[in-house]
């Protein structure tokens, strides 16, 4: 097993996991077989209970991890599926440290971060690697160098490069930023040298020097970085803004970064097929028309809150030929003036998941706006249960139907917690959580979408559509065409005579790839254009 180990310095935000996700890619077009993990120094033990708007989305993975979003990059660029355990976090490390001690592994020891920290951090990364079979690992450090909190990380990854015989089986890739100053552009190079010290003072010297800046490095400014750094001039890359993020793998290929790190790591490598990559980039980047979809929730400020929805729609926007231009509606928003001008001016609609009540109601206007007049729509998890609160609201007169979630005193909860969610009290993993099996009923377009009786998809959630109230919604038009294996939990909702109203309990954006979209992000697409088009 080869290492490369991705570090970031000068700011958070430079793209590391699109570097370290890009290069995996690369690695894979010669053949070889790559995996890729997580570090996140935070004390949680997942990205579960952490908020949208400060981290971005929290991504789901099969096995039900909750975990950082570049986790979603790695299986978008890399094709593979991954497991919780490629999400380290300092909570995860410090658990396993002292649940150890409580049983007595380090008896007589003083267990300290240096060597029980940094053992279990390289047991862990060993271990999860290996078990993939994989020949390369890509292990992405989050954060900054210098932060406090990765030093155990830095410390850790070091020892491994040490350990593994200098050099020969493990690289580090350090990205960092080049600022561009003043009126004719001058491309600053102080704030990589004063990181790449920063990681020598660990004790590492980085192998490669991904230099994001705005522009392409001007060749003397590589000079100047391979000088300064110690860096060999063809490890310096310059990573500059791309227009679409599925351009990076190629921007870094012509600069010769494949050859060198199979070099580096005397890796066996096949011819390079990067074909069908950059031909689903190309058709990213030149779309022959274009649709708008809004996107209505409560996190539009950021839109890594979102980053699988806008990926799904990247991916179904190149199989429909189309550029997808996302909208972001505040719900609240809605809430306060009605369906808005810029929504009304939307081809279609998408309603994502969420929690708790802010904006709810902007939501359930959202959704019978698009109902009311035909615009297509979809809903995923939370815009689900929306969809069908509105739907109990105007067309079963249940006015005061709601989510137990957002009005547990309403005489008609057509939304209601999970059964199995009754007695639970803790908040970090509970969820109804992971790949779950969905049949879907032959001849809805649901089938006709996923062209399968049988599917898997991944969920999230705590409350579902009351099974109570099925008989009288599909009597009116809402039906209930995915259900759970045992046929207990309603999956997925369509309403009839509508050209395109879909939504999912699941979410069908965490398992969306380029060349294969989420079938329903497809739908919406194509029912967009044919509203605009047809
Ligand atoms: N809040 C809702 C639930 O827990 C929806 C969750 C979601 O959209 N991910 O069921």
């Amino acid at each position: 097993m080869k290492y490369i180990f991705v570090t970031g310095g000068v700011i958070s935000g430079l793209g590391k996991g699109i570097t370290s996700s890009s290069i995996g890619r690369l690695l894979k077009s010669r053949g070889i077989k790559v995996t890729a993990i997580k570090i996140d120094p935070y004390l949680n033990i997942d990205a579960g209970t952490m908020n949208p708007f400060e981290h971005g989305e929290v991504f789901v993975l099969d096995d039900g991890g909750e975990v950082d979003l570049d986790l979603g990059n790695y299986e978008r660029f890399l094709d593979i599926s991954v497991t919780s355990n490629h999400n380290i976090t300092t909570g995860k490390v410090y658990r396993a440290v002292i649940e150890k001690e409580r049983q007595g592994e380090y008896l007589g020891k003083t267990v300290q971060i240096i060597p029980h920290i940094t053992n279990e951090i390289k047991s862990h990364i060993i271990n999860v690697a290996e078990a993939t079979g994989a020949d390369v690992c890509i292990v992405e450090l989050g954060g900054t160098v210098g932060d406090i909190e990765s030093m155990p990380f830095l410390e850790a990854v070091r020892e491994m490069n040490m350990e593994m015989g200098k050099g020969k089986n493990c690289i580090f890739v350090h990205t960092t930023l080049v600022p561009i100053m003043g009126t004719v552009g001058e491309q600053k190079t102080k704030p990589t040298q004063h990181s790449v010290k920063e990681l020598r003072a660990i004790g590492i010297q980085p192998d490669i020097i991904v230099a994001r800046a705005k522009e392409p490095l001007e060749e003397s400014i590589k000079k100047k970085i391979s000088l300064f750094c110690d860096v060999p001039i063809e490890a310096v890359v310059s990573c500059p803004d791309a227009r679409s993020i599925y351009e990076v793998p190629m921007i870094l290929n012509d600069q010769g970064i494949t050859d060198y790190i199979i070099s580096r790591l005397s890796l066996e490598a096949k011819r390079p097929d990067l074909v069908e990559w950059s031909d689903f980039a190309h058709r990213i980047v030149n779309p022959t028309k274009s649709v708008k979809i809004a996107l209505v929730g409560k996190y539009t400020h950021l839109a890594d809150s979102y980053i699988s929805h806008l990926e799904a729609f990247h991916h179904a926007g190149a199989e429909a030929g189309t550029k997808v231009e996302i909208v972001f509606v505040d719900s609240e928003v809605v809430q306060q003036f009605g369906p808005t001008e810029e929504l009304m001016k939307c081809d279609a609609i998408l309603i994502p998941g969420g929690f708790g009540t802010r904006g709810i109601e902007g939501k359930i206007m959202t959704a019978r706006y698009a109902r009311e007049n035909k615009v297509p729509f979809l809903g995923v998890c939370l815009g689900f249960q929306i969809a069908t609160i509105e739907f109990a609201r105007d067309v079963l007169c249940m006015t005061d139907a709601n989510s137990t979630e957002f009005e547990p005193q309403t005489s008609h909860p057509v939304v209601d917690l999970l059964p199995e969610q009754k007695n639970v009290t803790k908040k970090g993993a509970t969820m109804r959580l992971g790949a779950q099996p969905v049949v879907v009923t032959e001849g809805s377009k649901a089938y006709r979408l996923y062209g399968s009786a049988l599917i898997m998809e991944r969920h999230r959630h705590r409350f579902e559509v009351n099974p109570r109230y099925i008989e009288e919604f599909e009597k009116n038009g809402w039906l209930f065409t995915g259900r759970s294996a045992d046929g207990v939990k309603m999956e997925i909702g369509e309403l009839e005579g509508h050209p395109y109203y879909v939504a999912a309990q699941f979410h069908p954006e965490f398992k969306s790839r380029p060349n294969k979209p989420s079938p329903l992000h497809l739908g919406l697409v194509k029912a967009a254009i044919r509203k605009k088009f047809e």
